[in-house]
C-alpha cells in the first residue's frame, strides 16, 4: 500500500530549474496555452486572472503514449519505474504541479535568476512563473464563492452565530490558498498522511476502474452537503436506480438543476424519499415534483400520446408526518399546474429522540390543508404506522422491499433500508442446451410434460446437492446446471443522525451505507475551537450529526460493505480543487479508523454527480 505524504509536495530546489524547464517546453509544443486562455477573449482587461489549470494538463497526459510519459517524468526528475500508465499519469501530474508550485514563489527576475537560469531564459521563465503563480493561485484558491463569503462573516459574527457562542455549521470554510486564507492553510497544514493515493482532477472518477460499468443497480449523489446548497455542493439528494425503477433519496433545494445535470432522467423518477423534514432534505421537493411533471409532458407530446395527467401513474412520496402538508402547501399555494401527479404517504410517530439535547423544543408545527385533485394529488396516500420494534413496512414491490426506521436528529427523523429479493441461479442454457435437446423427447416422457420445452423449467428448481439423471445415466448437479443463487443487495440510507442504533437491525450486511458525516476534526485546522477531536464529537452529536469516526463505527457495528459520507460541511468543499479533495481524502481515512474497511474504494467521501454502481454477489 502506498503511503502518500500530503508533504510530497515540498519544493526540491536542486531539481527545480529543471522542472522549469521541462514544463515551459513542454506547455510551449502544446496548445495548453491556447486552450486555456479566456475564452471571451478578455483576458487581463478587467485585471482578471487567466486560468492555465492543469485539468488540460491531465487530459493531455492521459492522451500521451507511454514511453512519451516515461521520459517527460525523467526530464522532471521523477522515476518511472514499471508503474501502469493511470499510476504514471497521476505522478507526473503531481510533478507538473510540483513546478507549478515552485514557479509560483518564482514572482520575480531576481528570483529567476537566483536559480542560476541562463541570461536569455530569465525573461521567459518569469513571464512563465508569473503565470504559473497565477496558475496555483486559481488551483488552490477558491475564497470567492458567495456561501464561503457568508460563512466567513457569520463565523466572525458571534451575534449570527446563535447566542453569541460558536456553531459547528458557523465554522468558516476551510480555504486552499496560503495568501489568503484566515488560517495561513497550505497543503502540508492539513497534518495528515492519506492512506490511499487516488487520481484526482477530472480523472477523480478513475478510482473506480472498470467496477462502474457492469451493474444494474446504482445510486448518483445529487447533492452531498449539508446546510446551504453552494457552488461545489448541493444538499441532500440521492437518486437509486435498477433497471426498473429510478426513486430520490430526499430532496434538498436545487435538487431539479442536480437532476438536469445528471445521467438521471426526471421523468424515470416513480418514488421519493424524505428522511425528515429539515429545508437541506426538503426544499427541493415541489420543484422536482414540477420538473418531473414538465419531463413527462414534454416526452408525452415527443411521442404523441398527451395522454391526460390524472392517467399517469402517481410518484409516491414518503416521509414523516407532515410532509403532506408541505407539499399540498407549496404545490397548492404556488398554483403549480405542472406538477406530476403525487400521492404522500406519512410515516406516522415518528419517535423524537434528541430531546434531552434541546432545551427549547420546537412548537409543533399547525399547518392544515386539504385534499385537491387540481393540484396533482392523488387519492391512496397512506398513513404508515411502526411495527413493535419501531420499524415502519413501506411496500414489498417486485424484487424490492423498503423499510424505515426512527433517527436520532433535532426534529423527527428516519433511515430508508431497500433490501432485494435473493434469487435463484441463471440457468446456464448456453451449456446444457446441447445436452437436453438430445434427451428432451425421453426427458418428457419422463416427466409426464406434454411440452418437452418445460424440461427447463424442472431443471431450475434444482437445489444445491440435488442431482439431475439423463437418461442414458449421466448425472447433472445444480452447479452444472445453474450459476450460483444471487444474494439480494441492500442499500441503506441514513437520515441526519448522530446514532444509527435505532436502524441497526435492518441495516445489517448493507451492501452500501449512506452516511452522514456532517462534521471532521483537523488537528491543524480546528485546534482552535476543539482542542481535540473528543470535543468535537461531542458537539456534533449534541447538534445531532455525524463526524466520519461515528460513521465508520456504525459501519463497522453493520458489518457494510461499503461506507459512502455524504451531508458534508459547507466547509468541505466539493470541487476538483486538489487540496480540497486531499481533505476529502483525510476524510475517508478518518472514517477507516474506526472500522474494518480499508480498501480504498470501502468508503467514499460523496462529491455532486458520483455514481456508485452496486455490483450483485454470489451467496456468500
Ligand atoms: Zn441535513
Ligand atoms: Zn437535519
Amino acid at each position: 500500500m502506498m503511503m502518500l505524504s500530503i508533504r510530497t509536495f515540498s519544493f526540491h530546489s536542486v531539481r527545480r530549474s529543471n522542472q522549469l524547464r521541462c514544463l515551459s517546453s513542454w506547455q510551449g509544443s502544446s496548445n495548453f496555452r491556447r486552450s486555456n486562455s479566456n475564452s471571451n477573449g478578455d483576458e487581463g482587461s478587467d485585471g482578471a486572472v487567466p486560468t492555465p489549470g492543469l485539468d488540460g494538463a491531465l487530459r493531455r497526459l492521459e492522451g500521451m503514449r507511454l514511453a512519451e510519459i516515461k521520459e517527460l517524468m525523467r526530464k522532471m526528475g521523477g522515476k518511472p519505474g514499471n508503474k501502469n500508465k493511470s499510476e504514471l499519469v497521476v505522478e507526473c501530474h503531481m510533478l507538473l504541479l510540483q513546478s507549478t508550485s515552485a514557479a509560483a514563489k518564482l514572482s520575480g527576475k531576481a528570483a529567476a535568476a537566483a536559480v542560476g537560469a541562463e541570461e536569455e531564459k530569465v525573461e521567459e521563465e518569469t513571464a512563465q512563473s508569473q503565470q504559473q503563480q497565477q496558475s496555483i493561485e486559481t488551483l488552490f484558491q477558491r475564497p470567492g464563492g458567495a456561501s464561503g463569503a457568508s460563512l466567513s462573516r457569520k463565523a466572525g459574527n458571534p451575534a449570527s452565530a446563535g447566542g453569541g457562542s460558536m456553531r459547528i455549521r458557523d465554522l468558516p470554510p476551510l480555504q486552499s490558498s496560503s495568501s489568503n486564507s484566515s488560517h495561513g492553510v497550505e497543503l502540508a497544514d492539513l497534518g495528515v498522511e492519506l492512506t490511499h493515493k487516488h487520481p484526482y482532477g477530472v480523472n477523480r472518477n478513475s478510482r473506480f476502474n472498470t467496477e462502474q460499468e457492469t451493474a444494474d443497480m446504482d445510486v448518483t449523489f445529487l447533492g452531498t452537503a449539508s446546510c446551504v446548497p453552494s457552488i461545489s455542493r448541493g444538499v441532500s439528494c440521492v437518486a437509486f436506480r435498477t433497471q426498473s425503477e429510478t426513486w430520490l433519496f430526499d430532496c434538498g433545494e436545487a435538487s431539479q438543476l442536480q437532476l438536469q445535470k445528471s445521467r438521471v432522467r426526471a421523468s424515470k423518477i416513480t418514488k421519493i424519499f424524505i428522511t425528515h423534514s429539515h429545508g437541506d432534505h426538503s426544499f427541493g421537493l415541489p420543484g422536482v415534483l414540477c420538473l418531473i411533471g414538465q419531463a413527462t409532458q414534454e416526452e408525452r407530446q415527443a411521442a404523441g400520446n398527451e395522454a391526460s395527467k390524472e392517467e399517469a401513474q402517481p410518484i409516491d412520496i414518503y416521509g414523516p408526518e407532515g410532509i403532506r402538508d408541505f407539499i399540498r402547501a407549496t404545490i397548492q399555494l404556488s398554483y403549480s399546474r405542472v406538477c406530476a401527479s403525487f400521492r404522500v404517504h406519512e410515516l406516522k410517530n415518528v419517535p423524537y429522540l434528541h430531546g434531552r439535547f434541546v432545551r427549547f423544543a420546537p412548537p409543533v408545527p399547525n399547518v392544515k390543508t386539504r385534499f385537491e385533485a387540481h393540484y396533482g394529488e392523488q387519492e391512496g396516500g397512506r398513513s404508515i404506522y411502526p411495527d413493535e420494534n419501531g420499524h415502519y413496512h413501506l411496500f414489498e414491490e417486485g424484487e424490492l422491499t423498503v423499510k424505515a426506521a426512527p433517527m436520532q436528529h433535532t426534529v423527527p427523523c428516519v433511515g430508508f433500508v431497500v433490501s432485494e429479493a435473493n434469487r435463484v441461479g441463471r440457468l446456464k442454457v448456453e451449456e446444457i442446451q446441447p445436452i437436453i435437446e438430445k434427451h428432451k423427447t425421453a426427458l418428457a416422457t419422463k416427466y409426464g410434460l406434454r411440452d418437452a420445452n418445460k424440461i427447463y423449467g424442472v431443471l431450475k428448481q434444482i437445489k444445491s446437492g440435488e442431482k439431475f439423471e439423463l437418461p442414458d445415466g449421466t448425472e447433472l448437479n445444480a452447479d452444472d446446471v445453474l450459476d450460483p443463487p444471487r444474494r439480494g443487495r441492500k442499500v441503506v440510507f441514513m437520515g441526519d443522525t448522530c446514532t444509527g442504533e435505532h436502524i441497526a437491525s435492518l441495516a445489517t450486511g448493507a451492501d452500501v451505507l449512506v452516511h452522514e458525516a456532517t462534521n471532521a476534526w483537523f488537528r491543524k485546522l480546528d485546534s482552535d475551537r476543539y482542542s481535540d477531536y473528543k470535543k468535537l464529537e461531542r458537539d456534533t452529536f449534541a447538534h445531532g450529526h455525524s463526524t466520519p469516526q461515528m460513521a465508520g463505527r456504525f459501519a463497522h457495528l453493520i458489518k457494510a460493505k461499503r461506507l459512502i459520507l455524504t451531508h458534508f460541511s459547507p466547509r468541505y468543499r466539493g470541487d476538483e480543487d486538489l487540496y480540497n479533495m486531499r481533505t476529502m481524502w483525510a476524510i475517508e481515512d478518518m472514517a477507516r479508523q474506526t472500522c474494518s474497511l480499508k480498501r480504498k474504494n470501502d468508503i467514499i467521501a460523496a462529491w455532486d454527480q458520483l455514481t456508485i454502481a452496486i455490483s450483485s454477489r454470489v451467496e456468500d
